[in-house]
């Protein structure tokens, strides 16, 4: 028998191959997927930390690949963004996710569901940088039939840092019509804050790696006073805060405290299929 380090150091050789492998077998097989409908969504809860109602779903997508399993988007994002593959993968999760939104707020409607339903859909960098984005999203927005107030783009705060203004013009034009862009993992692109009153965001969504710090006991005070001054800046600015990666009820009851509108997490709910947010929603009401 060999050692154990020899082991350990093969084991991970062949893990490296058999990952080089697999990035190369998916990126074959993207389009395909796309076409034969392996795609699919999980929604996402935000609820008001105010008093726990649902506020809207995030849309997170998911490939559920043949031979593979279900594919988290972390395995095949990066591989679509550098195909190309994500401007009709982006678009196709946009219209799935504005049916549903549309869908929730016909039961809204129906007194079969306690609503309002928002929707956010993620943008990676490659859509912002595509000329039909606008166009697209309007299309879809009017042919669905979804009012632009209750969709919110998620856009990362790395995507936008020394964006100019070719960059931010698009989603200057679908926030004018009314359109909510978030910038996403607020927190971990080291931005200007300065920077913030030139972009056309009305939401600041705070990175999990803050609410990771209030999940000890006591509470990481640096954790805390960041928070804080995040929330006064944001709100200063009308701006909204989002957190995500709410794990525990302590971890809700600060970001409460502090002053942060909505949250996302598993304290709350995981990623799951539409259902979910209508019994979530119900439960609510009751
Ligand atoms: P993100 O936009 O920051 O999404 C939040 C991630 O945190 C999701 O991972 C979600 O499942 C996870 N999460 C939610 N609550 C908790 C919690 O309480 N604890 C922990 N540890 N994690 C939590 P997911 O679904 O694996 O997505 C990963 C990333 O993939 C997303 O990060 C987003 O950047 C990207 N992504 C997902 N769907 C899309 C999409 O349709 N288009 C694009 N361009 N990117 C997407
Ligand atoms: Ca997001
Ligand atoms: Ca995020
Ligand atoms: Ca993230």
């Amino acid at each position: 028998a060999k050692s154990a380090g020899g082991n350990r150091f093969e084991h991970a050789d062949a893990e490296a191959d058999a990952r080089a492998i697999t990035r190369h077998g998916l990126t074959t097989s993207l389009p395909a997927a796309l076409e034969r409908g392996e795609f699919f969504i999980e929604y996402q809860p935000l609820v008001h930390l105010a008093d726990g109602t649902v506020h809207g779903a995030e849309a997170l997508v998911r490939w559920s690949h043949p031979t593979h399993g279900v594919l988290s988007p972390d395995r095949f994002i990066p591989l679509a963004e550098h195909t190309g593959l994500i401007v009709p993968l982006g678009r196709w999760v946009l219209e799935q996710s504005v049916l549903q939104a549309r869908a929730w707020q016909e039961e809204l409607a129906a007194g079969t569901f306690a609503g309002p339903v928002r929707i956010n859909v993620n943008l990676s960098p490659a859509q912002l940088h595509h000329p039909g984005l606008v166009a697209d999203t309007v299309e879809v927005l009017e042919r669905i039939g979804l009012p632009p107030g209750s969709l919110c783009l998620e856009v990362t705060e790395s995507a936008l840092i020394g964006a100019d203004e070719d960059l931010l013009k698009p989603l200057r034009q679908l926030a004018e019509m009314g359109v909510d862009i978030a910038l996403d993992d607020f927190g971990t692109g080291y931005s200007n804050l300065a920077n913030l009153r030139r972009l056309p965001v009305s939401v600041l969504k705070l990175d999990r790696s803050f609410t990771q710090g209030m999940q000890q006991h006591p509470a990481d005070p640096v954790d805390l006073k960041i928070v804080e001054g995040i929330v006064s800046l944001a709100h200063g600015l009308e701006l909204g805060v989002t957190v995500e990666g709410v794990e525990t009820g302590a971890q809700a009851e600060h970001l409460r405290r502090l002053g942060c509108d909505t949250a996302q997490g598993w304290y709350y709910a995981r990623p799951g299929p539409p259902e979910m947010l209508h019994t979530l929603s119900m439960a609510d009401a009751v």
